[in-house]
């Protein structure tokens, strides 16, 4: 606290009063492993000059107070790529592999996907990469990395270099997953009073993806809508009619597919239904 008076007096800078601050700086930060997961204890600390929060060691900002990071544990992350390492020592088939090894990929990625995980996420991804390298030295060991690179290596969207297969059946890419694919989603705390009895179905089928009374493909919309008309960007309400639309109609060769289909408010999708027609 002292250090920081003497700072802001130096740079001529106010704080905000109701700003707290820990007035002791803690000697080292604290971790352990608790259930699959590495729990540690960050210094946050504050950059007078930037006026920004954040995690750093250095002695020239000051200490805020903590932060709790949650990680995916070393020891379980090791186990789970010496696993993965058994795999793909066992397996010679290519297409054997990829199906082998995916589903582990995904699964293990959605475990730990609430958790801080992006770096563990990559490591593990270069640690695989490197380790199919050797593989294909070892199935292959006659052969040049430039024939191997064409055989095993392609393009896929943006991504280069991805592992894989064309099925000789209908040149289509079969490919291996990445850790990093999987998106990392926090926990969001149900909102204070809100409880599955309420009747309040919007926010449920929202939050859980799927509600008893509400179908599949409603809640879905609603999801990737965020809740949101796609016409007049306001959110449904739970008194609100939500209808579904076809993007592009039927009469025009629409499909049923959940691509071409949107929510829109009762009377929003009397508007659009009656400017489709118009067009016509
Ligand atoms: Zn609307």
């Amino acid at each position: 606290m002292k250090e920081l008076k003497k700072m802001n007096a130096k740079c001529n800078i106010r704080m905000n009063k109701y700003k707290k601050l820990s007035s002791t700086i803690p000697k080292s930060s604290e971790s352990f492993e608790w259930k699959n997961v590495n729990w540690r204890k960050i210094k946050l600390y504050l950059n007078i000059f930037q006026n920004k929060i954040y995690a750093a060691r250095k002695k020239t900002k000051v200490a805020l107070n903590f932060r709790t990071l949650i990680r995916p544990s070393k020891s379980k992350t090791r186990e789970h790529f010496a696993k993965m390492k058994e795999v793909i020592n066992k397996t010679r088939k290519t297409d054997v592999l990829l199906m082998e090894l995916n589903p582990k990929i995904i699964g293990w990625a959605r475990y730990y996907r609430t958790a801080v995980s992006y770096k563990t996420f990559k490591w593990l991804d270069t640690l695989l990469f490197k380790a199919l390298l050797k593989w294909q030295y070892k199935k292959h060991p006659t052969r040049s990395r430039k024939w191997l690179n064409q055989i095993y290596y392609h393009k896929k969207r943006e991504k280069n270099w991805v592992f894989g297969m064309k099925s000789p059946k209908n040149n289509e890419l079969v490919s291996l997953k990445s850790y990093t694919d999987v998106p990392i989603e926090r926990f969001v705390k149900v909102k204070g009073e809100k409880s599955p009895y309420d009747g309040d179905i919007l926010y449920w089928s929202l939050r859980l993806n799927n509600h008893p009374t509400m179908s599949g493909n409603v809640s879905k919309l609603l999801k990737k809508q965020k809740g949101l008309c796609n016409i007049c960007k306001l959110p449904f309400f739970p008194t609100d009619i939500i209808e579904r639309d076809h993007i592009v109609p039927l009469s025009k060769n629409g499909t049923h597919k959940i691509s071409n289909m949107q929510l829109l408010h009762g009377h929003c999708h009397k508007i659009k239904t009656a400017n489709d027609r118009k067009l016509m």
